[in-house]
């Protein structure tokens, strides 16, 4: 079988160098394509399912709170609530007469039993179409109860998962909103970690360390009563650019909270967040207490990466994310390693973030956005790479091609971020690269054809 990459699809694909930049992205995906990406309320419950005491109702047919049930594997140092799944589980009946008072029982039935402080409530695909007024319930609840009740307006076919990002931190917004009167004390807010295997407390632990105090984490580990602090913050440090971006803008915006942008994952970045977190926050001693974590960080992590480097030169990787800024760092984690980045993608990274990208990557590797499997299985066998790194829907397709995978995503159980992740993510592309099992593994399916260079662009 010979495969080809559909004609819509040819502007989203570039290559490294200058080609790299100006390819499509941050577009609704091409229809009939077969994209990597989740739908627009998935895109909103990865965003607010960190929060770990509010109650999340899903709006909708059991299937769209079964696919995000538990999503992430966001830690909690409280309350278990955000672990569970409710549904209004709409039928037939409700498709033609309406789901809004099955929502509204539902919302009752959850303040008797446990009378949460917060619950956000998930408009999905078939609520678009039958128009329930979910506004004016989540209204009546926040008056009949005092509970706040927030809508998220988010039906699957209404955009792609960025807008599920922009819908919930419109969600956020509307919740913080009532308290941005409080005086700033200072200390920042992280936005945009969701608290993966523990990844939030690594960074707030190195805040803490330099005298950096965190009011609120948006949203892992986060809570209602941390979430109402963060309008008192000096500064907002984005990790993930992709889903909280917007929130940074708008908390700007309405708010007076500067935001810069961070990422901690690999050596060099975590570093460079570091110090610039501590001077645009602290004084002369901040970072001078900032400059001595990172050197420290670094030294004491150096034999480790060492070790492993002899077995890991030459290797290839391919990177498909959700967006740019872990890409980004991938790119230079693998860089340092003596890895080469042949393939790299993300669902939502921006024009900006490709820029970058393109500029990182050697003009032998393919960059596209919003990828399908038969791209990304097309150019990982094209240029021969020995490792995908993931989310949970790229998982089989390079244990399919006999290829090895590493999660960077919801499903991992050991931190990648800070020098302790670092160490953790070579180890792990060490194990599953060097794993004697591919010697073992035939492909699952028929080889394809690649494409040629002059088919692709
Ligand atoms: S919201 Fe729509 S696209 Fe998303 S899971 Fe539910 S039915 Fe599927």
């Amino acid at each position: 079988m010979k495969a080809a990459i559909l004609e819509e699809r040819k502007r989203s694909i570039g290559s490294g160098g200058v080609h790299g930049r100006g390819i499509d992205c941050d577009m609704n995906s091409v229809s009939g394509s077969v994209s990597q990406r989740a739908c627009v309320y998935c895109g909103a419950r990865v965003v607010l399912n960190p929060i770990t005491d509010a109650f999340h109702i899903v709006h909708g047919p059991i299937g769209c709170a079964s696919y995000t049930w538990d999503i992430r594997g966001s830690l909690t140092s409280g309350s278990e609530l955000y672990r569970n799944s409710f549904s209004t589980d709409l039928q037939e009946r409700d498709i033609v007469f309406g789901g809004a008072k099955k929502l509204t029982a539902a919302i009752a039935e959850i303040m008797e039993k446990h009378a949460p402080k917060l619950i956000f409530v998930y408009a999905t695909c078939i609520v678009g179409v039958i128009g329930d007024d979910v506004d004016a319930v989540c209204r009546d609840a926040e008056r009949i109860y005092g509970v706040r009740c927030i809508p998220v307006k988010s039906p699957g076919f209404s955009g792609n998962k960025s807008f599920g990002y922009k819908m919930a931190c419109n969600a956020i917004m509307e919740l913080i909103s009532r308290h941005k009167t409080q005086k700033k004390v200072g200390g920042v807010n992280i936005l945009g970690d969701y608290n993966l295997a523990g990844e939030m407390w690594i960074i707030e632990n190195y805040l803490k360390e330099i005298g950096i105090p965190v009011l609120a984490t948006i949203t892992g580990d986060a809570s209602y009563e941390t979430l109402i602090k963060a309008p008192a913050a000096s500064l907002n440090i984005v990790q993930c650019a992709g889903s909280m971006v917007y929130l940074a803008s708008r908390m700007e915006e309405e708010m007076g909270i500067p935001y810069e942008r961070v990422s901690f994952f690999g050596i060099e970045d975590t570093a460079d967040s570091l110090l610039r977190v501590a001077a645009l926050v602290g004084g002369a001693e901040t970072v001078r207490r900032a400059r001595a974590l990172t050197e420290r960080g670094a030294r004491e992590i150096l034999p480790a990466t060492e070790a492993y480097r002899p077995y890991l030169e030459g290797k290839k990787a391919a990177i498909y994310v959700g967006g740019g800024f872990k890409a980004i760092s991938l790119i230079r984690q693998f860089d340092a390693m003596g890895i080469e980045t042949v393939v790299v993608g993300t669902q939502t990274g921006r024009p900006e973030d490709y820029e970058v990208i393109g500029g990182l990557v050697g003009e032998n590797c393919v960059i596209l956005d919003d990828a399908n499997p038969t791209e990304l299985e097309t150019f990982m066998k094209l240029k021969g790479a020995d490792i995908l790194v993931g989310g949970v829907k790229e998982r089989p397709l390079a244990y399919k091609l006999g290829v090895a995978f590493c999660d960077h995503n919801h499903e991992r159980k050991h931190a990648l971020a800070g020098y302790e992740g670092v160490v953790n993510f070579t180890k792990e592309i060490h194990r599953s690269i060097n794993n004697p099992v591919w010697g073992y593994i035939t492909p699952a399916i028929a080889p394809v054809t690649p494409v040629t260079e002059s088919e692709r662009f």
